[in-house]
């Protein structure tokens, strides 16, 4: 018997009540669950806010990447967890196009979590390999259009950010490319910068650092204003493509009947976790925006998920896109 059960068993014999055996947690390490391969964007926000909420928490949160399906397979995976706390997930703006795109999901993405809060919002750049033959995104599209399937786009599997900036770019410019699905954008980063592919469109979680050392090109910033760590970069309505913008958000959850003292000991820690001025240094450098102390809870992701399921569901049934 685990530590945990044994504690709850002694307090229930004791005749304590549960709800005094759960003062306990965390008694013991966290899983925090990354639907995408090490080394891209959500794993680097994962990695950052898992260190920060250790602290807060007093017991360490350990980051396991559970890749596959467009992050899917690990939203699956917590949903069916046990709901104590000790399985959560970490998941960005896909968590709320899955339930459009894929056919066959094996939970309901209204109803199997428990949400903690909001975490973090990251804009999209357009990038492509370093010795593309374009230099400003009219080039590009350019390009895109006399090339299609010819040009490769990168992407983290159908449903993450990358694909959807994607489909919302080749929609807009009215061209279809070869899609080249990854399990997350680290790897596809690595292809990009050895040319392997000719581009992508990802959160600047994963890309200021490989466009400020010039190892990719990039064309424009999907939000509507520029963004000061890369000044000289137009944003992609100033570039040509009107009204463009697009950003990624990510959100912590834990499986649906974990407890509310459970969930509210999370929601603190990741609020205290996200204040931390080392922690907004970090996300800083890499154009991300730590949630604020009201959007970092429960009652604020929950509005986000499900006000964004709604928003996505007519997008993807009209561009057609789907999976089983
Ligand atoms: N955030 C990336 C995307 O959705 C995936 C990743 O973090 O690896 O494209």
């Amino acid at each position: 018997m685990r530590l945990t059960a044994r504690l709850a068993a002694a307090a229930l014999a004791a005749g304590v009540g549960a709800a005094h055996a759960q003062e306990a947690y965390p008694s013991r390490t966290i899983t925090l669950v990354v639907p995408f391969s090490a080394g891209g964007a959500t794993d680097t926000v994962a990695r950052i806010t898992a260190e920060n909420m250790s602290k807060a928490l007093g017991s360490q949160i350990v980051v396991e990447n559970v890749t596959g399906a467009g992050g899917t397979l690990a939203s699956a995976r917590v949903a069916k967890s046990d709901p104590d706390g000790y399985t959560l997930l970490i998941h960005h703006i896909g968590i709320s196009t899955a339930p459009a795109l894929y056919r066959k999901l094996s939970f309901d993405t209204k109803t199997a979590f428990a949400p903690i809060g909001l975490v973090s919002d990251a804009p999209m750049t357009i990038i492509a390999r370093p010795d593309f033959p374009a230099d400003t995104l009219e080039q590009l599209v350019a390009k895109v259009k006399a090339n299609g399937t010819k040009i490769t786009y990168g992407n983290a599997g159908l449903g993450a950010a990358s694909h959807l900036c994607g489909t919302l770019l080749f929609s807009t410019i009215g061209t279809q490319v070869t899609p080249v699905p990854y399990k997350g954008n680290g790897p596809v980063m690595t292809d990009l910068i050895g040319k392997q592919i000719d581009m992508t469109c990802d959160q600047t979680t994963n890309t200021t650092g490989p466009i400020q050392g010039k190892q990719v090109k990039a064309y424009a910033v999907t939000a509507l204003k520029r963004v000061e760590q890369l000044p000289e970069l137009p944003t992609a309505d100033e570039a040509g493509i009107k009204g463009f913008q697009m950003s990624a958000w990510h959100g912590i959850y834990a499986p649906a009947g974990t407890p509310d003292a459970v969930v509210k000991r999370l929601s603190e820690a990741l609020q205290t976790a996200l204040a931390e001025p080392a922690l907004q240094e970090r996300f800083g450098k890499i154009i991300t925006t730590a949630a604020s102390k009201q959007d970092a809870t429960p009652e604020a992701l929950k509005a986000k998920l499900l006000s964004e399921i709604d928003r996505w569901d007519p997008v993807i049934k009209a561009a057609g896109q789907f999976a089983d």
